[in-house]
């Protein structure tokens, strides 16, 4: 039977060496890091995610407040309240909570946010300098995969890993992080990466995930990776969010892995909640407090 990861206790350890390392750099500087989230609208889950990053940034040390918008602001008026930001020497990191609504375009809302500030790592200078293995920010859920990987103690060196999803924000960094060569300025994982998406048929899918030694998803399909897919003592790391009904009415949370069939077959897990997820929230943290670093440095 396989080990759950539990995402909880590593972004609570992750928050707590921060905490540390905040205070320390604090009795240097003369002002907590700081991060402004913008939220347009008030989708309920984007109102919740910016509740847990400003509760998260309290209990590090980062001073942080959110800039709520209404749905109806245009998109030059958002880009212009994301250039006061950029103004603002008070301010370390910027997050805009995606979604925007649909008249607002997100590649430009992203490419607004200065590339220095960008803790969400969404600019495509940061993109760009991650392809390129230059030192950049790496989106916090890209981050946060590594993280779990690497607290798990799983190997990566010449191993075999299947990405399924090939997002700008997840599947396609995550799967450059996972190949790349461990001596760059922004150091890879060395692992032999096999990138699945929609058009990867089932059977294929299937064939690519049986050798895989870390199968991770980041898809948005419910019970995609099933325990006939995964090979024995494999680790499985689940970054999808599905909202599902359950029969009674119910709203809740389930990822792209059928974690029951897989529990029995892998070595490692991750679950959904309580696995990528609060790790997220933690290298957002980390990404705040690096951009704090920079702007003094
Ligand atoms: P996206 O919709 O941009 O991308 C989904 C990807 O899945 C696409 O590249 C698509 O080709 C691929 N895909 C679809 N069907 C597939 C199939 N049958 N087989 C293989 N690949 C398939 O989504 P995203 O922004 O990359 O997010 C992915 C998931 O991660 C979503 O469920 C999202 O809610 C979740 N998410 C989690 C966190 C976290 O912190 N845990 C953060 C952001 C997003």
């Amino acid at each position: 039977k396989g080990c759950i990861i539990n995402g909880k206790r590593i972004a609570e350890e992750i928050q707590n060496e921060l905490k540390c390392s905040i205070t320390e750099w604090l009795t240097k500087h003369p002002r907590k890091p700081s991060l402004v989230a913008v939220l347009v609208g008030e989708d309920p889950a984007s109102v919740k995610y910016v509740e847990k990053k400003m509760e998260a940034a309290q209990s590090v040390g980062i001073d942080s407040r959110t800039e709520n918008l209404p749905n109806t602001i245009t998109e030059s008026q958002l880009i212009g309240k994301i250039n006061e930001l950029n103004n603002d020497p008070a301010v370390d990191g910027i997050l805009v909570q995606l979604p925007v609504p649909k008249h607002i375009s997100e590649r430009n809302i992203c490419n607004a946010v200065d590339p220095l500030k960008d803790v969400d790592g969404f600019h495509f200078s940061n993109a760009g300098k991650l392809c390129l293995n230059m030192n950049a920010f790496v989106p916090c859920t890209v981050l946060a995969v590594i993280e779990l990987i690497k607290r798990t103690g799983v190997e990566t060196f010449g191993k075999h890993v299947v990405v399924c999803g090939r997002s700008k924000n997840i599947g396609l960094p995550l799967s450059i992080l996972l190949h790349s060569d461990a001596r760059n300025e922004l150091p890879g994982l060395e692992a032999t990466v096999t990138l699945c998406h929609r058009n990867t048929p089932p059977e294929q899918l299937e064939m690519f995930t049986k050798m895989a030694d870390i199968v991770i998803s980041a898809t948005g399909v419910v019970h995609l990776i099933k325990g006939h897919m995964i090979k024995e003592g494999a680790c499985v790391i689940d970054v999808g969010i599905n909202r599902i009904q359950t029969p009674e009415g119910k709203v809740k949370l389930v990822g792209d892995v059928d974690f029951d069939s897989v529990v029995k077959v892998a070595k490692h897990v991750t679950p959904v909640p309580g696995g990528v997820g609060p790790v997220t929230v933690a290298m957002l943290m980390k990404n705040t407090y690096l951009a704090a670093i920079n702007h003094f440095r």
